[in-house]
Formats: C-alpha cells, structure tokens, sequence
C-alpha cells in the first residue's frame, strides 16, 4: 500500500487520489484512515457518496468492517462543488456510481486547490472497466489499487464474483452476493457472456 509522506506532497496546489479495486479489497477503510488523518491535523474534510449505496448506513461512508465517516448523500456529482467550499479535502466514496461529471468535478476542485480523495470500483462483476473510474485513474496524480484475497484459492484478488445470476449491472449488495476472486478463479456465467 501506497504511504504517502508529508514531504512528498504537492505545496499551493490541490491533487486528486484515487483508491480502486474490488470488493472487499478495504477501498472504504483506506478512504476513512486517509480522511481521519486529515481530520486529526484539524483539516476540513467533506465526504461524498452517491444516493444508491445504502447497504449499511444512509449518512455514514461506512467499510466492511464498520468503521464510519459521517457523510453527504447526493443525487448529482455536480453538487459537490458548492457543498465543499470551505473544504480543504474532499472525500467521495462509491465513485463509480457517479457520471462522467465527476472528471470536471474532481479537477475543478483540484484546481481550486483541494486535496480529492475517490474511492470506488474499477471493474464490474464481469471485469469490465467502471466508467467514470478510467477517467478518474487518467486525470488522478496519485492512484492506489487495492486488492483483496480470493476465496477460493487464496491469490491476490481484484474482481469481485457476483453469486447471484441477474443481467444487471448494479446490484447493492454485500457479502451475501459478491465475493473477491482472482483472474484464475473469477467467471462470468455463460448466459451473460
Ligand atoms: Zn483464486
């Protein structure tokens, strides 16, 4: 895992970080111990998600291992932008749930000198890229891939297995429906290939 030090980071600037991977690689808890540190050098943090994710908590970015972060529920990415004027950091979790907009969104706020913190999904339950996630990678100074272990084999881990067969790409689930897979164990059931 990337560590950033304090010396290495940009000075009368802001910058974006991106943490991606599958699930249950602890993008979230990494995304809270980045924003908890900002918070004990007494920094304004603002935390973002997107209104679908309500699997624990509706006012709370919370991980797998409920650790929780009070945060702002929005509908539209573009809001950010006025709710985080007084911020210095700025944290969205579930990234890959929001538009396009969240380019613009995370460079405006960048370039306005806010540090950008995104956490969300690289791929889908087929392994496809997460658009907005590839952008987000692209315009990103700092990107962190998180991996989690798979649980059949024991490998290093970054797709996430859906356990449920539905033709949808999202489904707002846990523990129940996904699991972390490696390349070697990872498949996606004939009937969607
Ligand atoms: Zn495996």
């Amino acid at each position: 895992m990337m560590e950033m030090a304090p010396h290495s980071m940009p000075k009368e600037t802001g910058w974006i970080e991106v943490i991606t991977g599958c699930m249950f690689s602890g993008k979230t808890e990494e995304l809270i111990r980045r924003l908890r540190r900002a918070q004990i050098a007494k920094q304004n943090v603002v935390v973002f998600k997107p209104e679908i994710d309500n699997r624990y908590s509706e006012k709370n970015i919370v991980s797998h291992n409920e650790r929780a972060l009070p945060s702002i529920v929005i509908d539209n990415v573009n809001k950010i932008l006025s709710l985080s004027k007084d911020a210095q950091v700025i944290g969205i979790d579930e990234a890959q749930f929001f538009s396009s907009d969240i380019l613009k969104v995370c460079n405006t706020l960048a370039n306005n000198g806010k540090r950008v913190i995104a956490a969300g999904l690289d791929q889908d339950y087929k392994g496809i890229p997460f658009e907005p996630m590839p952008g987000l990678l692209s315009i990103a100074e700092y990107i962190t891939k998180t991996l989690a272990i798979c649980v059949v084999c024991g490998n290093p881990a970054d797709k996430t297995q859906r356990k449920t067969h539905t033709h949808e790409r999202v489904i707002v689930g846990a523990a129940d429906i996904y699991e972390a897979r490696c390349r070697k164990c990872h498949y996606i059931p004939d009937e969607e290939k």
